[in-house]
């Protein structure tokens, strides 16, 4: 099972006040308390999940880098595929800036919203995914890059209003400038009112008379933009960074989406990776593994010696100590472990054959005479024999 957005285990758009965290944590700590849900299976890890959310969220420096990194910043590898369609309406509304809040009359910003007028301006934009493929490189230092992307920007015409000019705004006549729609739905059980924005002005109560015409009265248009992305060392597949308003900009002055930017580890021509280390295979010849050699291998910055003692067995793993991954949000570096492949000859020349056959009469190339002191498989093996 992937993680879930903490936001979304909580019930919480992504701009929620701690207070708000605090309350929607109760709420679900209510819900699915074990003492409470005995016959429900599900409660007890759902309870833990939101715990476990509420954690990061209310420390504002894990809810910080969480915001940023996601799960891959939490340390513990929690990977899981970003929900980037997440549309969230209490998200969408906490986003509309309060213009008619009484400011600074009462020294705060901000300020209560008045009621049931009309909404500031605007309707949020979407966030938008892309994918990059970064190589191990790039992932063992971190890396910044630069992404063409294709989305709305605010119009510069008019300045993202969507309007010719500042006098070009009315009052929406389908719902009379108060953004929204009520309906009234009589049953035997009662009235019902049902409130919903305005589908004409997109619940801003207002219209406008004269549309800009380099957008068409939306207020943005479509065009590239490039961004410079910061990637941190140590990265995985899957993993992503959240660049807050980066994503589509909003319809007349709405706030623009967030850009997720996924990662994907390219494969590597030589190197496999696991976790911080990386692995090399390395073929070495017959004499090289019994007389020891000096060797020059890849490395993830640039090629380095290595040493080959005398007598390395196939299969040995030799350790370039840091010489891997650079671990996410740490200074610690992973190794490059080179594992040892003797080499074993397919086709051999009349005259190789001679000199190998030779090998095979001499006393120390046959397992079962060596004199054992330092293996202890040989050792078995003798008394298995003999
Ligand atoms: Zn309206
Ligand atoms: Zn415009």
């Amino acid at each position: 099972m992937s993680k879930r957005d903490y936001y979304e285990v909580l019930e919480v758009p992504k701009g929620a006040s701690a207070d708000e965290i605090k309350r929607a944590y109760r709420k679900k700590a209510m819900q699915y308390h074990p003492d409470r849900n005995a016959d429900n299976p599900d409660a007890e890890s759902k309870f833990k999940e939101a715990a476990e959310a509420f954690d990061v969220l209310k420390d504002d420096q894990k809810r910080a880098r969480y915001d940023q990194f996601g799960h891959a910043g939490m340390g513990g590898g929690g990977f899981r595929e970003p929900d980037y369609q997440n549309v969230d309406f209490d998200d969408i509304f906490s986003r509309f800036s309060d213009i008619f809040s009484g400011g600074d009359i009462f020294g705060g910003r901000g300020g209560q919203q008045r009621g049931r007028g009309r909404r500031s301006a605007g309707v949020p934009g979407n966030d938008m995914k892309m994918t990059i493929s970064l190589t191990l490189e790039e992932i063992a230092f971190g890396v910044e890059k630069k992404l063409k992307v294709k989305k709305y920007t605010r119009c510069e015409s008019c300045n993202g209003t969507g309007a010719e000019t500042e006098d070009d705004f009315m009052t929406c006549s389908t719902c009379s400038g108060t953004g929204e729609l009520r309906q009234v739905s009589k049953t035997m059980f009662g009235s019902f009112v049902n409130v919903q924005p305005c589908p004409t002005c997109s619940g801003e109560g207002r219209q406008i008379r004269n549309k800009c015409g380099s957008c068409g009265g939306e207020g943005r248009t479509k065009s590239e933009e490039t961004i410079s992305v910061k990637i941190p060392a140590g990265v995985s597949t899957s993993n992503y960074i959240t660049l807050r308003g980066q994503g589509n900009a909003g319809i007349r002055g709405g706030a623009p989406g967030d850009l997720i930017v996924v990662i994907e580890e390219k494969e590597h021509e030589f190197f496999e990776r696991d976790g911080d280390h990386i692995f090399y295979d390395l073929q070495v010849s017959i004499p090289d593994a019994i007389l020891g050699t000096d060797v020059e291998v890849p490395t993830l910055k640039g090629k380095a010696r290595l040493k080959v003692e005398p007598g390395t067995q196939s299969g040995k793993l030799l350790r370039m100590k840091e010489k891997g991954i650079q671990r996410l949000n740490s200074s610690m570096r992973g190794d490059q472990f080179v594992r040892v492949n003797v080499f074993i000859p397919k086709k051999i020349s009349d005259t190789e054959r001679k000199k190998v056959e030779a090998l095979r009469e001499a006393e120390h190339f046959d397992p079962l005479k060596v004199a054992d002191t330092e293996n202890g498989f040989f050792s078995r093996l003798k008394s298995i024999f003999s």
